[in-house]
């Protein structure tokens, strides 16, 4: 598997990278893992936005989301004619929001976004997307979360998406070889229960799970600290720990 990192700023797309989304390829075959602000931009750099083959958004936060939206125009209105459609997993309520966000029905006379996207609903579970096997569960954020498990050639990645400690994060983070990981909040703060992890939170996870390497991301890096989060991740976790930035590539 390879993973590239498009947007990797937490909450809000920073100067230097925009909000959540990740490329999973392997066989050929490219996941997007959410889409968030800015990224559509990002992402062509690295690939022809038309060689996506399917979308999962883990959660309906708009950092996650919103690059959804221009994608329907770049696919809808394309010179040659409309795209087919292109799979899309999210939580429940997934294609209102995408809809909702677009503008709804009117302009085109297009009553939804199906013409663009088949959508499908997420539920805690096993499926089949392309060539990977993936595992989703519902972790601890303010709405519906998913986080998610790729396996392919014997080889495992899990993202946590937005979340806070749990147990489900836990598990989809058993023995995998790379844990892509939030730590959105730093220790010594006021930070709420149940909505993102600190460093040491991140690091404590990836050391309870037997994760392989562990890759920080969803940093708030305009109210937040990327070097005491860091610290704080290595001194929770012994194995190989880093921030990541848009553009890194990952072999896994
Ligand atoms: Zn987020
Ligand atoms: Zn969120």
């Amino acid at each position: 598997m390879k993973l590239t990192v498009i947007g990797c700023a937490g909450s809000f797309p920073g100067p230097d990278s925009p909000c959540s989304a990740y490329l999973v390829q392997a066989e050929d075959y490219t996941l997007l893992l959410d889409f968030g602000s800015g990224s559509l931009g990002a992402l062509q750099r690295h690939i022809d936005p038309y060689r996506i083959d399917a979308i999962i958004l883990t959660h309906l936060h708009a950092d996650h989301i919103m690059d959804a939206c221009p994608y329907v125009v770049m696919r809808r209105y394309a010179p040659g004619g409309p795209l087919p459609q292109i799979p899309l997993y999210g939580p429940t309520g997934t294609e209102t929001r995408l809809a909702t966000a677009y503008g709804g029905a009117g302009e085109t006379g297009c009553p939804s976004l199906s013409d663009v996207y088949r959508f499908h609903t997420l539920t805690p579970g096993q499926l089949d997307i392309g060539p990977f096997h993936v595992t989703v569960d519902e972790v601890a954020h303010p709405v519906q979360t998913f986080g998610v498990r790729l396996e392919h050639g014997g080889r495992s990645l899990t993202y946590s998406s937005d979340t806070g400690t749990c147990e489900p994060l836990r598990r989809l983070a058993n023995h995998c070889d790379v844990f892509l990981c939030e730590a959105s909040y730093l220790e010594g703060r006021p930070n709420p229960p149940g909505v993102h992890l600190t460093g040491r939170e991140a690091g404590e996870t990836a050391t309870k799970a037997g994760a392989g390497r562990l890759l920080l991301t969803h940093l708030v890096r305009r109210w937040g600290d990327p070097e005491r989060t860091l610290a704080e991740a290595t001194a929770a976790y012994a194995g190989p720990v880093e921030l990541v930035e848009s553009g890194a590539v990952y072999h896994i």
